[in-house]
């Protein structure tokens, strides 16, 4: 059974020690009746393959009985943050500063990516961009409020707001939209839906659900059209133009992953809901990008639009993705700065 705890990824990246042998535990111990608790704590470690999480028995109501506890000699939290604040000085920063003087008076971002603030997506580090590069805007689940939400009830939300920064005041041309496998909050959007949670539910004592259910809904009613067409083909509007995707061609992904792809998708409509937005994509001065990140296998998928359909991005095929006509349309951009004009 694989490991829920986090333990595995810090170990596999060389930021903290291994757990402590039972030699270890014992010779620390200073008493026979430290010996004899230390003992029962080892026989309550779970089999968490690690074995850097573990549960204790506590005074509690029934279900409450035990607790999790972490190795002391591990590093997390604010600890795990400041000590790698150390080793970035002590390695990186002297090669970034280069950069960012470089960057200080003339930033020139050119990629604006939406994904999910899942502590598994690294953005930076999966796309190798660097200093300067790129605006990343991530949130529960990678959702992009539509047009429709803006302005009402005080629900004027960051990635609108994103949207303009990147794409009028700078000039982004790529938009990405990253989702990715194993989405916890899609997945508690999916249980919400399938258990009928009315939409008018208040969910005061839950910010999160409140979110998921209000701009993940038009998701769900996508998803739910996939279930009922034929072989997943769905239909998807970017402005005025329509293209139609085929959701997991292969059959390779679960539900939940199948739903996350059609919810990836369905942003790209929603970053068109802005009339704003709308002119630059239609006139070729902004793109917008699916991509599905597996985080289980560390694969990236490309929806690509000739193949109506998620394709794993490789070395043979990465610079097929970018067609004739958005070459075109960046070079135009790139030599008369139409930006202005469209806007
Ligand atoms: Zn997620």
């Amino acid at each position: 059974m694989p490991c829920s705890c986090r333990s595995a990824d810090l170990l596999s990246n060389g930021s903290s020690r291994a757990p402590s042998t039972d030699e270890d535990s014992l010779d620390s111990s200073p008493d026979s009746g430290e010996k004899r608790k230390t003992l029962e704590r080892k026989e309550s470690y779970n089999y968490c393959e690690c074995v850097l999480e573990r549960e204790e028995s506590v005074a509690g109501p029934p279900g409450f009985q035990t607790r999790k506890v972490r190795d002391e000699k591990m590093v997390f939290g604010i600890d795990k943050v400041l000590s790698g604040i150390v080793k970035y000085h002590q390695t990186v920063r002297g090669g970034m500063l280069e950069q960012f003087k470089r960057v200080r008076d003339n930033p020139v971002p050119s990629v604006l990516m939406f994904t999910c603030m899942d502590s598994r997506m690294i953005p930076s580090r999966f796309t190798q961009s660097d200093v300067g590069e790129m605006f990343i805007v991530r949130n529960a689940g990678v959702l992009i409020p539509h047009y429709k939400y803006y302005g009402k009830e005080a629900t004027i939300t960051t990635e609108p707001g994103a949207l303009e920064l990147a794409c009028v005041i700078n000039t982004v041309q790529d938009i990405i939209v990253c989702g990715h496998s194993d989405c916890k909050a899609m997945n508690l959007l999916q249980s919400l839906k399938a258990e009928n949670t009315p939409e008018d539910t208040d969910f005061a004592h839950s910010p999160l659900r409140s979110w998921l259910m209000r701009y993940g809904g038009d998701s769900w009613v996508q998803f739910e059209k996939m279930l009922q067409s034929k072989k997943n083909r769905l239909v998807f509007m970017e402005g005025n133009h329509a293209y139609e995707a085929v959701i997991d061609a292969k059959n390779e992904f679960n539900m939940a992953d199948k739903f996350s792809q059609v919810s990836t998708l369905h942003q790209l409509e929603n970053i068109t809901s802005y009339p704003f937005m709308q002119r630059l994509v239609d006139s070729g001065l902004v793109r917008l990008h699916a991509m599905w990140f597996d985080i289980y296998t560390g694969s990236i998928f490309y929806f690509n639009k000739p193949h109506k359909t998620f394709i794993e991005i490789t070395e043979k095929n990465w610079d097929e993705f970018l067609n004739e006509k958005d070459r075109e349309a960046l070079k135009k951009q790139q030599i008369f700065g139409l930006r202005n004009l469209v806007i």
